[in-house]
C-alpha cells in the first residue's frame, strides 16, 4: 500500500498529495502537479511507520 502524505509546493506553495510507494527511501526529483516545477523529494522512513517526507526546490 502506498503512503500519502500531502507536502506543500516550495514553488507555487500549493497543498499536494504524494503518493510514496513502500519501497521508495532516499532522495529522488519529481515535477510539482500544479506548476510543474521540480522539487528535491526526500523520504526517510522509521521501521515502516509513516515516511519523513521533505521538499526543495529541485
Ligand atoms: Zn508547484
Amino acid at each position: 500500500m502506498q503512503d500519502v502524505v500531502e507536502v506543500q509546493c516550495p514553488w507555487c506553495f500549493e497543498l499536494v498529495e504524494l503518493l510514496i510507494d513502500p519501497e521508495t527511501e532516499g532522495h529522488y526529483i519529481e515535477d510539482c502537479e500544479v506548476c510543474c516545477r521540480p522539487w528535491q523529494i526526500s523520504v526517510v522512513r522509521d521501521m515502516g511507520r509513516t515516511p519523513q517526507v521533505s521538499i526543495e526546490r529541485g
